[in-house]
């Protein structure tokens, strides 16, 4: 069975966000450690953390992703936006450790007309003030839909953040399928295609986690909004495909399509799945 979730709110705790999670029947989730506009997080509650891993071991959830707040941009040209942005994900890393083993994923940010390449060289910095050896989470660089100035929207420069990482096994990939496409990956009529150059150009080893999401817009707009699955550009058959390719199904699969409430993932988890529909 494939590994499949959807981006949940812990609002309610972390515990309950792990039940809300079985109610929908996904087997992995992705949650904000804090507000996601990345303003003060409360403390985290370790024993409601250490709940929530043990529910998790117990019905086999793992691995789980953590997303950095979106509003981070660790490559600003303004230091002080830099400084904020560091200042945390040093904490969110921290917190990380109360979740060992699980990945946190990140966008790496706009260059806003410094280029792309002193872009790609102040993400990579950040990340080495902020990775230690023996930490217990791999943090995942998110491909991006190049919407703007955003790095991240080609394998190189994926590849480029990573090389100039120093605890490079620390690091990951987070492939989103919505962002791909809009940057011009064609995930429908070229699947192997673009696997073939993601492991050419990064290395699947590389390869940690999918975020499945439909697009709104076509291949190559570099426009980033999500779509339900089955009802964007990239359609439901091309989904289908790709979570049982036999270089994906292994991985953690994200939903973070628009729905209105838990139901609508359930009913997605399930239609990727290719199980009933008609009992949710
Ligand atoms: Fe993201
Ligand atoms: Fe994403
Ligand atoms: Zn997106």
């Amino acid at each position: 069975m494939i590994r499949i979730g959807c981006h949940l709110s812990p609002s309610k705790g972390l515990f309950r966000m792990g039940q809300d999670a079985l109610s929908i029947r996904a087997n992995t989730f992705q949650f904000f450690l804090r507000n996601p506009r990345g303003s003060k997080a409360k403390e985290l509650d370790l024993n409601d953390a250490a709940a929530l891993m043990n529910l998790l071991r117990e019905r086999d959830m793992l691995p789980i992703v953590a997303h950095a707040p979106y509003t981070l941009n660790p490559c600003a040209a303004d230091q002080r936006v830099r400084e904020f942005a560091a200042m945390v994900m040093e904490d969110d890393l921290k917190r990380m450790e109360a979740f060992p083993g699980n990945f946190y994923n990140f966008h790496p940010g706009s260059h806003v007309g410094q280029g792309p390449e002193a872009g790609i060289e102040r993400t990579s910095s950040l990340l080495n003030a902020l990775l230690w050896p023996d930490m217990g989470t791999t943090v995942l660089i998110e491909t991006m839909a190049g919407q703007g100035s955003e790095i991240g929207a080609t394998f190189e420069q994926v590849r480029d953040i990573l090389r100039q990482v120093e605890l490079g096994e620390r690091m990951g990939v987070c492939l989103d399928t919505c962002h791909v496409f809009a940057a011009g990956y064609d995930v429908v009529n070229n699947l192997e295609g673009v696997l073939e150059r993601f492991d050419r150009i990064i290395g699947f080893g590389r390869l940690k986690a999918l975020h499945v999401n439909d697009s709104l817009f076509p291949l190559g707009s570099h426009k980033d909004r999500h779509a339900p699955i089955g009802q964007g550009c990239i359609g439901l058959d091309a989904f289908l495909r790709l979570v049982d390719h036999p270089a994906l199904r292994a991985l953690p699969m994200i939903l973070e399509t628009p729905q209105e409430d838990l139901s609508g993932y359930a009913r997605e988890i399930a239609l990727l799945r290719e199980e009933a529909v008609d009992n949710l």
